[in-house]
C-alpha cells in the first residue's frame, strides 16, 4: 500500500485585518439595509439623520 503524501499546506494568505470601524454599519435607527454614509471622521445616515463619529485609532 502506497503512503499517500498529504499535500503540503498551501500558504494561506494572510487574513486582512479589518478594523471594526471599516465594516460598514447599518444605521441603527432605521435597521439593516440602512447603511451609514462614510465620512472622514463619522458615519452618518441620510435617510433619518443618525449619525456617530468614528473613535480615532
Ligand atoms: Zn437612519
Amino acid at each position: 500500500m502506497a503512503e499517500e503524501k498529504k499535500p503540503a499546506a498551501k500558504p494561506t494568505k494572510p487574513k486582512k485585518k479589518v478594523k471594526p470601524y471599516e465594516k460598514r454599519k447599518y444605521c441603527p435607527k432605521c435597521g439593516p439595509g440602512v447603511r451609514l454614509g462614510e465620512h472622514a471622521d463619522r458615519r452618518s445616515c441620510g435617510k433619518c439623520g443618525y449619525f456617530e463619529s468614528k473613535p480615532k485609532a
